[in-house]
């Protein structure tokens, strides 16, 4: 059957948290029996031709499940649409935002009419933690769709613009690598007329570093601020008490996030700067259990990154944690923008910080 198949396609690829992308992991194609399964998730709504399923840049889409008829994924912009995908019966578009809340600037699109099924994010988390072999297929084409946006022509939806002696410029490149985000980099420094490039974007030197996206100019943007406009960034919700709190995402705090999450902890994990830690630097780690030909830093990280997302743990950075206070019984950890956040238990998984000898 195609979600044995599926299965199959996946079982080949080796490993899924790779990203391997091979069309059957990418795009599986769910069966009679998996769609029924499926059906007790969402509603089921009509498409015609031309109909906007979501646009670029929209708060959390749902999962869509293509039940008759056809959707296409277009990169949109001011010159020309390109077709980054198209999806037939038994296919399901969504992206690796529906576990971390990321935005995909990308436009779906109903091609043919027919009639899809439309999961919202609290039954599609159900869906993933109560089905676990449509949670595999669906989880590894997640991640190989991830990959595959950021070497396609989707990673052109999301520009950031600077030269790359600029130290601004570089750590929001940092922060858009650590978060894996599909985007293109352009080095002033590289191009012929600088003048020329930006005034094409309605730009100026001034302006720079600067982030484009389809609904946002960031002139001079911290990597705060980029993460408030990909939704990445944390979003206090009043009166909301979490189970655990961990301060610090390099392997500690990481692998402390997937064992809070993995026994029903409401967890939710911090970084002053990004996803990794130190270890996300290290191009080679040989010494980790687990991984016998040695991983790089940065595949290790957003390995157990994901994994604790998929158990349903919230990563939000940059969140600099400065304060820790106990109130009414319950800890506050309050972040360097004045938000607070309360919770039962804390961890701290901060990492070293070197001292410095005071010569030049
Ligand atoms: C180039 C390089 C190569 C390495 N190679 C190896 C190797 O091969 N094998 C090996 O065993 N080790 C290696 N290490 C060391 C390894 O990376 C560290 O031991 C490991 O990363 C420590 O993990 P951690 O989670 O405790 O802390 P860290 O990785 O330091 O992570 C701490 C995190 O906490 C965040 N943080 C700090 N303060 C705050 C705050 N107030 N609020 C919010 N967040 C905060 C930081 O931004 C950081 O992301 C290497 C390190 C480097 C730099």
């Amino acid at each position: 059957s195609p979600l044995r198949d599926a299965t199959q396609a996946l079982t080949n690829a080796g490993d899924p948290v790779t990203g391997a992308t091979s069309d059957g992991v990418l795009y599986p194609t769910f069966d009679h029996d998996a769609l029924a399964e499926l059906a007790g998730f969402g509603r089921r709504r009509p498409i015609a031709p031309g109909d906007v399923l979501f646009g670029p840049g929209e708060d959390l889409p749902d999962f869509l499940v293509i039940l008759e008829g056809e959707v296409e994924l277009v990169r949109v912009d001011d010159q020309a649409e390109t077709v980054i995908a198209t999806f037939p019966p038994g296919q399901f578009v969504g992206g690796i935002g529906l576990l971390t809340g990321q935005r995909l600037y990308l436009t779906a699109r109903a091609k043919r009419s027919g009639w899809i099924l439309q999961i919202d994010r609290s039954e599609f988390r159900r869906l993933m933690s109560s089905k676990p072999a449509l949670a595999d297929i669906i989880f590894g084409a997640l991640v190989a769709r991830r990959e595959f946006l950021g070497v396609s022509e989707a990673a052109r939806a999301v520009r950031i613009i600077g030269s790359r002696h600029s130290p601004d410029a570089m750590a929001l490149r940092s922060f858009a690598t650590r978060t894996r985000l599909a985007y293109t980099w352009i080095d002033l420094d590289d191009a012929d007329d600088v003048d020329a490039v930006l005034d094409s974007m309605g730009l100026r030197p001034v302006d720079t570093p600067v982030v484009v996206t389809p609904t946002a100019v960031l002139r001079h943007p911290s990597p705060a601020d980029l993460a408030a406009e990909l939704g990445l960034a944390y979003q206090p919700v009043p009166g909301r008490v979490f189970d655990l709190v961990v301060v610090g995402t390099g392997p500690a705090g990481l692998a402390a996030s997937v064992y809070g999450a993995s026994e029903g902890l409401d967890t939710v994990c911090l970084d002053a700067v990004g996803p990794g830690g130190q270890a996300g630097a290290s191009s080679r780690i040989e010494n980790y259990a687990g991984f016998p030909s040695g991983i790089t830093g940065g595949e290790l990280t957003a390995r157990t990154a994901i994994q604790a997302q998929r158990l349903g743990a919230l990563l939000a950075s940059p969140a600099e944690a400065i304060a820790l206070r106990l109130e009414q019984g319950f800890h506050v950890v309050v972040l360097a923008d004045e938000s607070e956040i309360a919770c039962r238990s804390v961890i701290v998984a901060t990492g070293a910080r070197y001292r410095r000898l005071a010569v030049d």
